[in-house]
């Protein structure tokens, strides 16, 4: 469903992120990219939907070559992939239901979700997938107010009622504590799980990986060095 073809991203600093990565991800795959800091994850997740360009290389995602859309192709393209974000990128001061629907808007429309009214079937959809991750009382509540596991459930929710293809997931739980990252990765996994969802989930910590998901991509310097499943992994990854 989704596949990376000699991706290559050098950044202007010379800095080589990615060296020629080639991924396949079939349909409905949830997947966990890993690797220290520095490795290429972030730039891989966002060489994915473009808000980093790569350099050379194709993405594809079913039929459509990513790497070759023009801009009005590749804003109708970025409504398939919901993007979740590690410090959540919620609209502060608008409310948990405006944040969730500010997702149907895509990437770019996000501050028009004050004035536009949105038709009932996408505030039902919203009211049904806060009501799914727990948030249902929340949904009046200013962004503001609420704590870092919250905040992501919201980004999650914003996320799916875009209802995307792929999910591109950026350290999803590194501003949270341990309990709460358990809590929200479970929460990720099942969702994908329920809809048939893949996912791409870059995440540093292994052990939180391994708990839930069945593939590992491994990076370092910008290159794979491990793909399989997690109990494959040696202790030192
Ligand atoms: P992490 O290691 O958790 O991915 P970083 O500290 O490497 O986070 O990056 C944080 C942000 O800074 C990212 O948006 C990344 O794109 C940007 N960044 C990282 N390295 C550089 C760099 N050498 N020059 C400019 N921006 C960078
Ligand atoms: P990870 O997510 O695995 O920590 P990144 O993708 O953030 O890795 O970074 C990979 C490499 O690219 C690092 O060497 C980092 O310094 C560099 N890098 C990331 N973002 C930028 C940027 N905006 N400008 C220049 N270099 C960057």
């Amino acid at each position: 469903m989704l596949k990376l073809k000699k991706l290559v991203k050098t950044y202007a600093t010379g800095d080589q992120a990615l060296k020629s990565i080639e991924l396949e991800v079939p349909e409905g795959q949830v997947l966990a990219l890993i690797g220290p800091s520095g490795a290429g994850k972030s730039t891989l997740i966002r060489c994915i939907n473009r808000l980093v360009e790569p350099t050379s290389g194709e993405v594809w995602l079913g039929d459509t070559e990513l790497t070759k859309l023009n801009s009005s192709g590749l804003r109708r393209a970025r409504r398939e992939m919901g993007m979740i974000f590690q410090e959540y990128a919620l609209v502060e001061r608008l409310t948990v239901m405006e944040n969730v629907l500010s997702g149907r808007l895509g990437y770019v429309g996000f501050w028009r979700s004050l004035t536009r009214r949105f038709p009932q079937s996408d505030v039902d959809e919203a009211f049904r997938l806060l009501d799914r991750v727990g948030l249902l009382a929340m949904a009046d509540k200013r962004a503001d107010e609420l704590s870092g596991g919250q905040r992501q459930r919201v980004g999650i929710c914003r996320a799916l009622i875009q209802n995307p293809k792929l999910l591109l997931v950026d350290e999803p739980t590194a501003s949270l504590d341990p309990k709460t990252s358990r809590q929200i990765m479970r929460l990720i996994c099942e969702l994908c799980a329920e809809r048939g969802l893949a996912a791409i989930i870059n995440i540093h910590d292994v052990a939180l990986a391994q708990m839930f998901v069945q593939r590992v991509v491994g990076l370092r310097f910008g290159a794979v060095e491990f793909d399989g499943p997690p109990e494959a992994l040696v202790p030192d990854v």
